[in-house]
């Protein structure tokens, strides 16, 4: 591999070393690869396994919009728009399909109340200046004839669209594999070492050292609580727990073809005949137990929305704990200490805004700013706060 930008190569050691490998790490380490840098990934469970093995994968900017975030916008939009060239280069190195799709998204009112909140949320579609169709209930059940026939209207979001994050996980694996960078599994980074207020190496739970000066904590929802990040650089990172139901149906004929979601509850359909029923919003710290409330709350809404999820097999349910931060944006950015990078609290959107925070550690690392509306997602907005 050639090195073209070191930031400060250890003779021994890696360029960078990420730690974690979910949708971030791995993708950020996809990124610094194609930058010439020699990268380490360090996971301490296994690849995927973690809040990305969970995740729905929409890659919705538009029809998960909501009011006061016109930053957290900017930054889906973006990423939602390097979704393909991110696909295709992964596609072309690991020689397989990852099954990006982008089928659209039917916003669907049950009755009067939701079709107004519906409307509201429409017109701040409209007014953001995003393509977002009102739908009498003719026209929502014409494109998608399963819904519940009582419905009040719909908003049919045409650019949304939808992507396996386990299938996206092992085409990242392989791609890197193929272009030969290490993804290490099985024990993590326990602790950092610094030499005069500079990242120098770091060490494994197993007591292994590694010398590297740049390190990206790309550890999802244990971002904040990881006494290995020095408490001056952890970022305010809390568990935010979510629920998904997976349902199977027949592939040939599917229940949906869009990703349909109302008030309460949103089905993703997969090209396997699957269907992913997400997602419960719960604040339980740690806790990542799936529970009957949840699931019944999910099933209860699936069926409301579109009945014929009655007829598909249940596959079980999971859950898993979504990163997030308290003004809802991810952390990315140069920390407090030198040579540690931070990329976390990505809360719901995790997957969509992968190729636009891997594209924003590659420019940081590299000694530039970061390109366009991710660089308000810098560390720093929480220094003061994280000082006291
Ligand atoms: C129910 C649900 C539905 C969701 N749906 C969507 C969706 O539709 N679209 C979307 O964009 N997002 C969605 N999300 C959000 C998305 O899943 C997350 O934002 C995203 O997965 C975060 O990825 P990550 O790589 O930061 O974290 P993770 O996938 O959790 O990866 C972090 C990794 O770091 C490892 N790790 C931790 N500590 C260490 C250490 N010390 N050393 C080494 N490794 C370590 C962990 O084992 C883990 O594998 C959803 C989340 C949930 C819970």
């Amino acid at each position: 591999m050639n090195t073209q930008h070191s930031p400060n190569s250890s003779d021994t050691g890696f360029d960078v070393v990420v730690a974690g490998a979910g949708v971030i790490g791995l993708s950020i380490a996809w990124e610094l690869n194609s930058l010439g840098y020699s990268v380490l990934v360090i996971e301490r469970d296994l690849p995927g396994a973690g809040t990305t093995r969970v995740a729905a994968g929409m890659l919705a900017p538009v029809g998960e919009l909501d009011f006061g975030e016109p930053t957290l916008l900017e930054i889906n939009m973006v990423s939602a728009g390097m979704y393909p060239e991110f696909v295709a280069s992964i596609e072309r190195a690991c020689n397989g399909v990852l099954g990006y799709q982008r089928m659209g998204g039917l916003h669907v009112a049950l009755d009067r109340d939701e079709a107004g909140a519906l409307k509201r949320a429409h017109q701040l579609q409209t007014e953001s200046g995003l393509r977002a169709d009102w739908l009498g209930p003719m026209a929502a059940r014409e494109i998608e004839p399963g819904l519940a026939p009582g419905l009040s209207g719909a908003v049919l979001v045409e650019d949304d669209g939808a992507i396996d994050p386990r299938v996206l996980v092992s085409g990242l694996l392989e791609a890197l594999l193929a272009e030969g960078v290490e993804v290490r599994s099985g024990s993590g980074i326990c602790s950092l070492k610094q030499k005069r207020g500079r990242v120098e190496a770091i060490e494994l739970d197993g007591g292994e050292r590694i010398e590297t000066n740049s390190v990206v904590a790309a550890i999802g929802a244990d971002a904040g609580r990881a006494d290995w990040i020095p408490a001056e650089a952890r970022p305010p990172v809390r568990p935010v727990k979510g629920q998904i139901v997976e349902l199977k149906g027949d592939p040939a004929v599917p229940v949906c073809e869009h990703i349909l979601a109302s008030e309460r509850v949103y089905l993703v359909p997969r090209r396997d005949g699957r269907l992913i029923v997400g997602a419960t919003v719960e604040e339980q710290g740690f806790d990542s137990t799936v529970t009957a409330g949840g699931v019944h709350e999910l099933l209860r809404e699936a069926y409301r929305l579109l009945p014929d999820v009655a007829e598909m097999e249940f596959l079980g349910a999971v859950a898993g704990l979504r990163p997030g931060t308290p003004d809802n944006l991810p952390v990315v950015g140069a920390s407090v200490v030198d040579g540690l990078y931070l990329a976390s609290g990505h809360y719901r959107n995790g997957i969509l805004q992968a190729p636009v925070t891997a594209r924003a550690i590659g420019d940081i690392v590299g000694g530039a700013e970061p390109r366009g509306a991710i660089a308000a997602a810098s560390p720093s907005r929480f220094e003061s706060a994280v000082r006291g």
